[in-house]
């Protein structure tokens, strides 16, 4: 097979080992002479795959009792009303810090159904750096406050938390969530679409304390309850099987890896392999604040728009894919998350010294 290097943003690379274990149960998962994928969401096998998936989740993220833990569909999007709908239960009031497209999305769908405060933003830089929060402006009387915590598309990530004090805060951490250790305690919700550091499209992790279920808006639809996922054990409709099954495979992993202390020194490792290089080379720039740049999607450009497009079509065909940089930063953005080997990361700097000499 043809050994490649997959730097997609998202749906993104997943571990070979969790690959080669699915294809080893595809046809017959244990003993049931079927394929988890015909599998119904009733039967003793799954409920014990999704009971798995959970305790691993659990495990891995330290995540206290007085939290739930959801398996939904409709991706990170979908939270995006979710969240609003749930959590305006007092002054209908949110703050939000603006780093991006996804947390303008989340602005743009919250206001629908209350008072939605832009807190910060770093929309004027096009979106360069987490921009420093002050937090005697934030609103005490706030339903939630609200943070995507790694931008997938400008590459930066929060190295601190907002102290909210008793607001909840709540986090998008669709790309970085498993990616180092984090204090579930900090947040009220959190919520990640799985296609970039958990598994397939198609599955939605939720987890979220305790006392902020149960008070959805009465508008709220039975799907963007809360409580109800709750009180069925996600299982109110048919939940996405398939890829809680593969979700289940990579908890296994990174369990395997060590745990998220081992996996942060990994990506550690790799991120400062590839910046090190970046911030040493005359032809390549990053393009984000060094000190809020993402540990999963390293974002750069070159001097001219030929170059990139060259860069990324050249690369391409030495097997690293999918280096192409969103529309709205241009240039490249390599995405390297936790399945992402070193090797992959050392391939890609290789390649990057051999084009900057071709090209000075
Ligand atoms: C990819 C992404 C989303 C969108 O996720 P969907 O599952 O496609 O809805 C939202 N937020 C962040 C931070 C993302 O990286």
């Amino acid at each position: 097979m043809k050994q490649v290097y997959n730097f997609s943003a998202g749906p993104a690379i997943l571990p070979e080992a969790v690959l080669k274990k699915a294809q080893e149960e595809m046809l017959c998962y244990k003993d049931t002479g079927i394929s988890v994928m015909e599998m119904s969401h009733r039967s003793k096998e799954f409920k014990d795959i999704i009971l798995e998936a959970e305790n691993l989740l659990r495990e891995l993220m330290d995540i206290p009792s007085n939290y739930k833990v959801l398996f939904l569909q409709g991706g990170a999007s979908s939270q995006f009303a979710m969240v609003p709908l749930n959590l305006f239960r007092k002054s209908c009031k949110a703050d939000y810090v603006n780093t991006g497209r996804w947390s303008q999305k989340a602005i743009e769908e919250a206001k629908r159904y209350g008072k939605v405060r832009i807190v910060a933003s770093s929309k004027k830089e096009n979106f360069n750096h987490i921009p420093s929060l002050d937090p005697s402006s934030f609103d005490e009387g706030a339903d939630y406050f609200y943070i995507t915590t790694n931008n997938t598309i400008y590459g930066t990530r929060y190295t601190t938390l907002p102290d909210t004090k008793d607001v909840p805060l709540v986090a998008d951490m669709s790309s970085n969530i498993l990616s180092e250790p984090c204090d579930v305690s900090n947040f009220g919700v959190i919520f990640a679409g799985a296609q970039k550091n958990i598994g397939p499209a198609g599955l939605t992790v939720v987890i979220i304390r305790d006392d902020l279920i149960g008070q959805a808006m009465d508008i709220t639809p039975n799907m963007f309850n809360y409580k109800i996922h709750v009180d069925a054990n996600s299982m109110y409709n048919t939940p996405p099987t398939y890829s809680i099954y593969i979700a289940k495979l990579v908890f296994q992993w990174i369990k395997e890896q060590g745990g998220l202390e081992a996996i942060a020194e990994k990506n550690r490792e790799k991120a400062k392999l590839l910046y090190d290089y970046i911030d040493s080379s005359s032809l390549f720039k990053g393009t984000v604040n060094k000190k809020d740049r993402s540990l999963m999607n390293v974002t750069f450009v070159l001097p001219t728009k030929e170059l990139d497009a060259a860069f990324v079509e050249e690369a391409a065909k030495e097997g690293l894919m999918n280096l192409k940089g969103h529309r709205s930063v241009g240039g490249m953005r390599a995405s390297i998350y936790n399945a992402m080997p070193i090797e992959g990361v050392q391939a890609l700097v290789s390649f990057m010294k051999a084009f900057e000499e071709k090209n000075i």
